[in-house]
């Protein structure tokens, strides 16, 4: 390895936990769908921080929003008003069809923002008697890392040596419409899922699942939470990935993109029989909702709607799997996906080995549980581009055919 990226590897190996173990190469600076080096050597980023750059690296109206706002105040709390962010939040109502929002910072606390909403809704509305309240969750689902959120998750890397684990979840199988329905019962205030598994190794439904769990929701009087912080705002050729199947949800979770990767931001969005519940003292966040944080996401979500990020993504998308379906390789078990969420899934566990030969090869990418590569690029991302980024791919691909 080169002595400068040796280096800093090396650093963080010894200063920080080793809670990643991140690829061989030290990103330098970004541009759009690129990465560069420390060597100023240039990659396709096809992980796009997990759907966190869909509008891509330091999109050049994001970066003027901000800059407009460090000019004029960062930080207020919540404590006052700020003027950017009900601008902010009425923009993300409209285009996400819900009356009210609950802006935070991480993903993981927009979810237990949501595990709270969902709760308070089963005491206060649905009358579930205090500390009964359940929510339903899925196997192999990816929401977070928090205490709470990981005492309901089936991966035992996430959950072992972390317990005891939060009471009130119960899980059942991912695209099991009639294991929900069993699940059921009256102390059940909400089903939280995400409408595709991205963490899991883009998983997908079934096109009826998420129109089941609607119904199913609607008829029980349980609050539907699409947890769509890595498959919303355009990633899956849709704004929303529930659009896919027609469904609207009783809540959005949303985080990543929703800042076009320049600060965490987060939020949930629900009707206000829901969050109009939360009073004074009940939740809150130091920093949720502040102005810079605001601006940058209002211009995130202006990118995304003028651009047609979600027709580019589906697009570009469709183009993607196309080629990679072509590929004609014994160790290629599925490839599939929606819009710019794609996996290439292996019969053996040699994705991450494959990453690096892709890293090689000039493209970033990132293995999900050793089977899986999952390619997310930027939205924003070019015909010539995918070919040029396929090339790789194929290029990759046919190295693993000679070494067997
Ligand atoms: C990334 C992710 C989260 C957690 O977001 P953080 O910002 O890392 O806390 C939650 N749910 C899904 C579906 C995610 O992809």
């Amino acid at each position: 390895m080169d002595a400068k990226t040796n280096r800093f590897i090396s650093l963080d190996e010894r200063i920080t936990a080793h809670n990643y173990s991140p690829l061989p190469i030290v990103i330098s600076r970004a541009k759009g769908i690129f990465a560069y080096d420390v060597y100023g050597r240039r990659y396709f980023d096809m992980l796009s921080a997990y759907s966190a750059l869909n509008q891509g690296h330091l999109h050049p109206k994001i970066v003027a929003a901000a800059k407009r706002q460090l000019g004029k105040v960062s930080l207020t709390s919540r404590a006052f008003h700020n003027e950017q962010m009900g601008p902010f939040l009425e923009k993300l109502c409209g285009l996400a069809g819900m009356e009210m929002a609950l802006p935070m910072n991480s993903g993981a606390e927009g979810v237990e923002t949501a595990i709270k909403a969902m709760r308070l809704w089963g005491y206060k509305a649905k009358g579930i008697p205090e500390d009964m309240a359940e929510i339903i969750v899925v196997a192999d689902n990816f929401h977070g890392r928090t205490t709470t959120i990981v005492g309901f998750s089936s991966d035992p890397d996430s959950r072992i040596g972390f317990g005891p684990a939060t009471p009130g979840f119960k899980t059942i199988p991912y695209d099991d419409a009639s294991a929900l329905e069993r699940a059921v019962n009256k102390n059940t205030c909400g089903f939280l899922v995400e409408p595709i598994q991205g963490e899991a190794g883009v998983r997908i439904p079934s096109p009826i699942y998420l129109k089941e769990v609607r119904r199913i929701c609607t008829e029980q009087n349980v609050l539907f939470c699409a947890d769509e912080i890595q498959t919303g705002l355009g990633r899956t050729g849709a704004m929303f990935c529930v659009d896919n199947s027609g469904v609207r949800p009783d809540m959005f979770v949303l985080g990543k993109a929703l800042s076009g990767g320049l600060y965490p931001i987060s939020a949930v969005l629900a009707g206000r029989e829901v969050l109009g519940l939360f009073t004074p003292g009940t939740h809150g966040s130091t920093f949720g909702g502040n102005p810079l944080a605001s601006a940058i996401g209002s211009a995130s979500l202006d990118v995304i709607v003028k651009e047609k990020l979600a027709k580019n993504a589906l697009e570009m998308g469709t183009l993607f799997l196309e080629r990679l379906s072509s590929l004609d390789h014994p160790l290629i078990r599925e490839v599939r996906g929606r819009g710019l969420l794609i996996g290439l899934e292996f019969r053996k566990p040699i994705a991450k080995d494959f990453c690096r030969l892709l890293l090689k090869g000039g493209l970033l990418a990132k293995d999900t549980h050793q089977y899986t590569v999952r390619f997310a690029p930027p939205l924003i991302i070019k015909k010539a581009q995918i070919e040029a980024a396929f090339k790789i791919v194929y290029n990759a691909m046919n190295s693993i055919k000679e070494r067997e």
